[in-house]
C-alpha cells in the first residue's frame, strides 16, 4: 500500500505533494571505484516513479525473488519550486530541504541489465525501492557542501559519506537535472552514494544518521 508523505524533522507533514525522484549514479569516486565502473564525464541520471517512495522508519522490505538488494544511502534534496532550466544562481532558494534516502538496488538484475544496454528501471524503481527519512528545513543546513552521513547495519558502519566528495555537487546537479527533467515542488533528488554498497539481509538493523541532525533506526523485512 502506497503510505508515503513527506514529513519535516519533528514529523510533521510537509505542504508539497509528493512526485517522481530523480537520481544520478556514479557521483563519488570511491563508490565508481568498488563497482569498477568509469568516471563520468556528465551526471548519470536516472527516475523513480513516486511509487519507489517509502518512509524509511518503517521496516525496509526486500523483494525476496530477484536477488541480491544492495544499500546505496544518499543525501536527498526535496525541491519546494518549480526549475526548468534554472541557472546556478536560482536553485538554492528552490531547495526546501535536506534528508536520507536509500536508493535500493537489485544488484544483479541492474548487472544483467547493463550488459543488455537496458535501461535500469527493474533493479531500482521497484515498489518501495526508495525508503526515505524526514528533511531537515535548508536554513538549518549549515552548508550544503558539508553534509555528513552514515549508515550502520547491526551496529557497524557501513557506508560513511559527506557531500564534500561528490564529484558533481549538489546545486550543480540541480541545474544539470533541470536542463533534462524539470523539477517540481515536491520532487525529490537523490545524489548519489559514496563506497560500501553491499547486501541487506531480513532482520537487518539499521542505523542512518545526517550527522548532527537526525538518526533513524529501522530494520529489514
Ligand atoms: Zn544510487
Amino acid at each position: 500500500m502506497f503510505e508515503y508523505k513527506h514529513i519535516d524533522s519533528g514529523g510533521k507533514d510537509i505542504e508539497l505533494p509528493v512526485g517522481k525522484v530523480v537520481c544520478v549514479g556514479r557521483n563519488y569516486l570511491q563508490h565508481v571505484k568498488e563497482l569498477e565502473n568509469e568516471v563520468p564525464s556528465e551526471p548519470l541520471l536516472f527516475n523513480k516513479p513516486s511509487t519507489a517512495l517509502t518512509p524509511l522508519h518503517k521496516p525496509v522490505v526486500l523483494p525476496k525473488k530477484s536477488g541480491p538488494c544492495h544499500n546505496e544511502l544518499e543525501v536527498a534534496i526535496l525541491i519546494k519550486t518549480t526549475l526548468c532550466q534554472a541557472s546556478i544562481q536560482s536553485v538554492e532558494a528552490a531547495i526546501w530541504g535536506v534528508g536520507l534516502g536509500l536508493d535500493l538496488t537489485l544488484r544483479d538484475v541492474q548487472s544483467t541489465l547493463k550488459k543488455q544496454g537496458h535501461p535500469w528501471e527493474r533493479a531500482k524503481a521497484f515498489d518501495r525501492s526508495c525508503p526515505m527519512s524526514q528533511f531537515v528545513i535548508k536554513d538549518q543546513v549549515e552548508k550544503l557542501s558539508n553534509i555528513g552521513f552514515s549508515l550502520s547495519v547491526n551496529n557497524e558502519i557501513r557506508q560513511q559519506g559527506n557531500s564534500q566528495d561528490m564529484l558533481f555537487p549538489i546545486l550543480k546537479l540541480l541545474v544539470d537535472m533541470s536542463n533534462t527533467f524539470t523539477l517540481l515542488p515536491g520532487d525529490i533528488v537523490m545524489t548519489g552514494t559514496p563506497k560500501g554498497v553491499a547486501a541487506l539481509s531480513v532482520d537487518d538493523q539499521l542505523t542512518i544518521e545526517l550527522n548532527g541532525h537526525f538518526s533513524v533506526r529501522t530494520c529489514v523485512a
